[in-house]
């Protein structure tokens, strides 16, 4: 029978395995608007309303502050994506972390168990 070590071992390396296969990431994230333009008599002003987008925009932080750039259609598609995938590292990483402290317990425990050296 596998030792708890063995086990958050083997787990820890599924996780990594895991963790190769996600491909390309981005930070921030995305949002899709449909906007009013105001222009009387454009269709978006019609009952019911036909607005104009969607229009995407992709937004981040860099240094503190926060950053957006409209994106095409194409670039949306592509960001949310690596927006997707970069979730997924972050849940795979939440869990190598838990597994990490679950293996940090066990190894911790023996060092306490084992028996001291003698000081001089
Ligand atoms: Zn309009």
């Amino acid at each position: 029978m596998a030792s708890r070590l063995e086990r958050a071992e083997e787990k820890y390396r599924g996780l990594a395995a895991k963790l190769a296969t996600v491909g390309f990431i981005s930070p921030g994230s995305l949002v899709s608007r449909m906007t009013l333009c105001g222009k009387p008599g454009c269709h978006c002003q019609a009952d019911p309303p036909h607005r104009h987008g969607p229009y995407f925009q992709w937004s981040r932080a860099v240094s503190g502050r926060t950053v957006s750039r409209r994106l095409s259609e194409e670039e949306a598609a592509l960001y949310r994506e690596w927006i997707d995938n970069r979730r997924q590292v972050e849940a795979i990483l939440a869990e190598m972390y838990d597994v990490s402290a679950t293996a940090g317990d066990i190894l911790l425990d023996r060092v306490k168990a084992a028996p001291r050296h003698k000081r001089r």
